[in-house]
């Protein structure tokens, strides 16, 4: 997944005939990429925009059972991803970590002690959580110790308990990277058009290439892409591409908005990640990650643009209040967010029910000519999803299911090599910290640098040698290059935004460098002073929008 090698990606897209072509690179895109490939089928999948850049970097960045789902009585997709969580931690246990979640009882809340105390308990039961890690009932005064910035006047006790968090855009990009071991071909910036069929059946498509201009790109130019099957991976936008097949019947996605906004760390210091209830009986999440606390989410009916999805003000006011009626004494105001976003759950639409209620099952659909379509579901799903669809491609290519089953929950991820478990990412932590001390980086960096690229991170730290820099730019500038030869990193965006999340998590880094980094990436992409340009503006407008301010004049 070279940058500069696009345009030989490009020349096997238009004259090879694949077995499946996947279209969307968010999480199921990615995760049925890799499963078809490690069972040996020829695979290609093209995205629109950069991978992960749809709902696959905009969720609260949580492998969890879904306790919320308990309450909707869904225990089978609660077991399911109750047990896809631990296998996902023991694919990539630098990218998937355990954290332990609280889970405040409080005087007016909706949960009192014995439900929080019971749901916990067949939560764990049905997510197979291993003995160690079962929940545990905190009375009120362990439950302020545990966290003092709760309201003590309000707080009755607690419930704490096993969650994963992870980083979803790294998640994906590792996906494919691991997918491309076994023979993938992933793209980005290459959209879907229309269809192309022969005898009502759909054979390829016709993609246009919105690369932003670079000397190694064909501008805009058409691909015609072949394949036996079809699969519409698009997230929120499956429906379009199943207008676009003619084949949008029967049920159909309802889109909703979900919103985070994220504060400077000191301004909302939690001991550990909460799980907190909302005076109109949702539930909202605050985590603490790097120098920033990170508070979601909302769930709103959406039918604005697809393609540009953002935080309102109404957003944003909903969460301080939540926040501060859970924790008084942070007393947050609108000044206090410095980052945000924004993204849209693909649910199906179920007449007459709310968004929050809505089922977050994933369903598969079959048009007359074999597109299959998938939507709904979750990041922490996205293996089974892949194996169901899979399986039914395997069908649909007369090839044998149980010969060629599914091997993905045995496939360690890139960037896990040589770590086989959450004792040997704390090693790896400690190795770097030493390593980036000559430097004058501290613990807080190699924190950063082992959970995002895991050992892939011994590359970034050796290329930071070159740079004649300081540390902070150096290790940036070591971390783009990295990104623009492993990871199809094309724009400043995509860097800041879905291969670091320094955008969302250390804006000021941004802020700070991202001249600098656009001057690298120029420089290793030969970009003329016109490109140039146009990446400062959209990296402008990229902080503007995650920072909820007016959009720059270009
Ligand atoms: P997407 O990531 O949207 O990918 C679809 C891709 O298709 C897009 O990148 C798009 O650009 C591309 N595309 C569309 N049209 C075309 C075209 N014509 N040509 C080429 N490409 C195209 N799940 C969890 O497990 N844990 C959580 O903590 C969690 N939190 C969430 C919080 C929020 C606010 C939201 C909205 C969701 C959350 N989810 C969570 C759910 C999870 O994020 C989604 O289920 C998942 O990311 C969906 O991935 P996807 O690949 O189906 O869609």
């Amino acid at each position: 997944m070279n940058t500069l090698h696009r345009h030989i990606a490009l020349s096997r897209l238009r004259t090879q005939q694949f077995d499946v072509l996947v279209i969307g690179g968010g999480i199921t895109g990615a995760g049925i990429a890799l499963d078809a490939a490690a069972r040996g089928l020829s695979v290609a999948l093209v995205e629109k925009g950069d991978f992960a850049s749809g709902t696959s970097s905009r969720s609260t960045k949580l492998i969890h059972g879904g306790l919320r789902y308990l309450k909707q009585w869904e225990f089978g997709l609660v077991a399911e991803v109750g047990r896809e969580r631990a296998i996902l931690h023991s694919l990539a246990p630098h990218l998937v970590v355990p954290e332990k979640m609280l889970l405040p009882i409080v005087k007016g809340g909706s949960y009192g002690r014995f439900s929080t105390s019971i749901g916990l308990k067949i939560y764990d039961s049905l997510a197979k959580v291993a003995p160690e890690d079962r929940r545990q009932m905190l009375k009120r005064d362990a439950a302020a110790k545990a966290e003092p910035l709760l309201d003590a006047t309000r707080l009755r006790g607690a419930g704490l308990y096993a969650e994963y968090r992870t980083d979803d855009a790294r998640l994906t990009l590792e996906v494919f990277k691991t997918a491309e071991r076994y023979g993938a071909l992933p793209i980005n910036y290459l959209r879907v058009q229309e269809f192309i069929y022969e005898k009502r059946e759909v054979v390829g498509v016709v993609c246009e290439d919105l690369q932003p201009t670079t000397q190694y790109a064909f501008i805009n130019s058409e691909v015609r892409i072949r394949a036996k099957v079809v699969v519409n991976a698009a997230g929120p936008w499956v429906d379009t591409l199943r207008e676009s097949d003619k084949s949008k019947t029967g049920k159909h996605l309802h889109l909703t908005k979900g919103v985070h906004i994220v504060v400077p760390f000191e301004r909302l210091p939690v001991r550990q990640s909460v799980y907190f209830d909302v005076k109109d009986g949702r539930m909202v999440f605050a985590i603490p990650r790097g120098k920033a606390t990170y508070i979601g989410t909302t769930d709103t009916d959406y039918e604005g643009d697809l393609n540009d999805v953002h935080a309102s003000t109404e957003d944003v006011t909903y969460l301080l209040d939540a926040t501060n009626s859970m924790f008084p004494a942070a007393g947050l105001t609108a000044a206090d967010v410095q980052s945000s976003w924004a993204g849209l759950r693909p649910l199906i639409h179920e007449s007459g029910k709310p968004a929050s209620d809505l089922s977050r099952r994933d369903e598969i659909f079959i048009s007359a000519s074999g597109l299959i379509s998938i939507a709904g579901g979750k990041l922490t799903g996205y293996r089974k999803m892949a194996e169901r669809i899979t399986d039914m491609v395997l069908r649909r290519l007369r090839k044998s299911v149980s010969q060629l089953p599914c091997t993905t929950h045995t496939i360690r991820l890139s960037g896990s090599d040589n770590l086989p478990d959450h004792s040997a990412v704390l090693a790896l932590r400690e190795t770097l910290s030493s390593q980036l001390a000559p430097y004058g980086l501290g613990s807080e960096d190699a924190i950063y640098l082992a959970h995002l690229y895991g050992t892939q991170s011994a590359e970034i730290v050796q290329r930071m040698a070159s740079f004649r820099d300081t540390p902070v730019l150096a290790l940036l500038k070591a971390e783009v290059a990295f990104c623009i030869e492993h990871e199809m990193t094309a724009t400043s965006e995509d860097f800041f935004a879905r291969r670091t999340g320094l955008l969302y998590f250390d804006i000021q880094r941004v802020e700070a460098h991202g001249y600098a980094i656009i001057q690298e990436m120029g420089r290793i992409l030969a970009w003329d002073d016109a490109r140039k340009k146009q990446e400062i503006a959209q990296l402008s407008a990229a902080i503007a929008r995650a920072k909820c301010q007016p959009i720059p004049a270009a």
